[in-house]
């Protein structure tokens, strides 16, 4: 499943006023409104389309507006801007159907007050100054869940935070609908991969299913020798593929083998319609290998993907890469796998046995075959590869019992000081914010689990975005966390989902 075009989505500018200022007002708010829709959507910051509609003034066109939104499938979200005064009862049947993501723009159409010129005309056109006070009232009392973002639209920064929204309202929509599928079930015992899929699909919209390895077994073995030709010339051509695994090498059989699982998984992904999926190394019933390259791969071509039957991630991973669609930089399924505690330079090692993402290598990857401890099967061929320095974050979704909890850490990655010879896997190093001690320990307190998805691309604000449309509790660590002042955070939040 690759990742959808932004541009095919849509994001409506709905403007409210009333009838009471005239005609001529009126026509004026329509014209100004069309021009920052118009700007918006010719941004090249803005990812998405931006799609002008009539300035509604009654409860029927708010409410029409919301109903036409609701029922259009490629519209992910509304954004709402008071250029007048528009009284907020009107607001409230439309508000209480509205389905899609919605954001307060709180802008005016001028940028600067014109000093000399500015008149009682000029105060009653552009007063969403109070006007926008009027909508916020409402979605507060009607505990909406929005984003609301000030300034003039054509500012940078504003445009900046319209961009974060609309990418999280992307990764939203791509959720609705979608359906994962597990190979498997759980690692056996592990508590934090687990969670309540019913109530996921009522959260989040997205289908979480189990097939038997058989299922997928019976289509990998279904591959034909001349499939199996055509991606080894691609590893060949893609990778630097090491001398065993290359044809004529004593190990280029794995090679073959590996690239007949990646192309049945893909079949059956594809077939099934899936934006993910998971597996586990206890049962792998079939397969030669534990699926390693190909995890790989597919992550890089949009999958979404989670380890010993973790979901949870498959499903974050899959929404990440579609919010981050076309910016520099990838997103991964990650594990925080070991440390370096020296006290000068502490640092995480990130990695996984196999599964990480070649979005975010920093070179072209090393195509090698080594063994592995666990799971019994023949030794599986992955990619290995560093990964840059830079901002980052990792996210986790955790299931609290009776509300999910989305957790968010910043990082700062570094580049890998020492060469890692021996290390037969892709790694990542990184410094948890805002500093090892706290950024561990508030993980921890917080039930974050050891895997998330690690961004390069998105920040801490797409995800709060994101789990504001979702309606669920995000926590984030970062600059400025304080062990106690998360502690009791923590503590408050239980008391608010109480
Ligand atoms: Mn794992």
């Amino acid at each position: 499943m690759s990742l959808p075009n932004l541009k095919t989505f849509e994001v409506w500018f709905v403007t409210g006023s009333q009838h009471l200022y005239g005609e001529e007002t009126l026509k004026q708010v329509a014209v100004h409104s069309q021009t920052i829709a118009r700007a918006l959507d010719a941004s090249p910051q803005i990812p998405v389309k931006i799609v002008f509609k009539p300035t509604v003034k009654t409860p029927e066109e708010i409410h029409g507006i919301c109903q036409e939104a609701n029922a259009k499938t490629n519209c992910i979200g509304i954004i709402a801007w008071m250029h007048t005064f528009s009284p907020a009862k009107m607001w409230i049947r439309g508000l209480n159907i509205l389905q899609k993501p919605i954001l307060h723009l709180h802008t005016q159409f001028n940028r600067d007050i014109p000093w000399k010129e500015i008149d009682m005309d000029f105060m009653n056109l552009n007063q969403s100054a109070h006007g926008d006070r009027e909508i916020g009232f409402i979605m507060t009392r009607m505990r909406i869940n929005r984003k609301v973002v000030v300034g003039h639209w054509e500012d940078k920064n504003v445009r900046e935070r319209i961009n974060t929204w609309c990418r999280a309202a992307a990764g939203w929509n791509d959720w609705q609908g979608a359906k994962f599928v597990r190979f498997g079930d759980n690692m056996r015992q592990v508590a934090v991969t687990e969670g309540d899929k019913v109530e996921a699909e009522l959260k989040f919209g997205f289908s979480v299913n189990t097939h038997g390895l058989g299922d997928v077994v019976a289509v990998v073995n279904a591959v034909k020798e001349r499939e199996i030709d055509g991606l080894v010339e691609t590893y060949l051509k893609e990778y630097k593929v090491v001398a065993a695994l290359k044809p004529g090498g004593a190990k280029h059989q794995s090679l073959r083998d590996a690239a007949k699982i990646e192309l049945g998984i893909r079949k059956f992904l594809k077939a099934g319609n899936y934006k993910g999926y998971t597996d586990t190394f206890e049962d792998l019933h079939g397969l030669l290998q534990l699926p390693g390259i190909p995890s790989q791969r597919l992550m890089a071509d949009g999958y979404g993907f989670g380890a010993e039957g973790d979901w949870k991630t498959a499903a974050l991973v899959r929404a990440m890469k579609v919010m981050a669609n076309g910016l520099p930089g990838g997103n991964s399924f990650m594990e925080d796998y070991t440390y370096h505690f020296d006290p000068k330079d502490m640092l995480v090692l990130g990695s996984h046995m196999l599964e990480i993402c070649p979005s975010i290598a920093n070179a072209k990857p090393s195509c090698e075959i080594h063994p592995l401890g666990i799971g019994g099967k023949a030794d599986p061929v992955r990619l290995v590869f560093n990964v840059d320095g830079g901002n980052a974050l990792n996210a986790s979704i955790i299931d609290m019992g009776n509300r999910f909890r989305l957790l968010v850490n910043e990082v700062k990655a570094v580049k890998p000081k020492n060469d890692l010879p021996k290390l037969p896997v892709a790694r990542v190093l990184w410094k948890p914010l805002p500093d090892m001690q706290t950024g561990c320990a508030g993980w921890i307190y917080s039930g974050g689990a050891h895997h998330t998805c690690y961004s390069q691309n998105l920040t801490s604000e797409h995800l709060q975005d994101f789990a504001d449309m979702a309606g669920i509790e995000f926590v984030l660590i970062g600059n400025g966390t304080t062990i106690p002042q998360l502690r009791n955070e923590l503590r408050w939040n239980e008391a608010s989902y109480k």
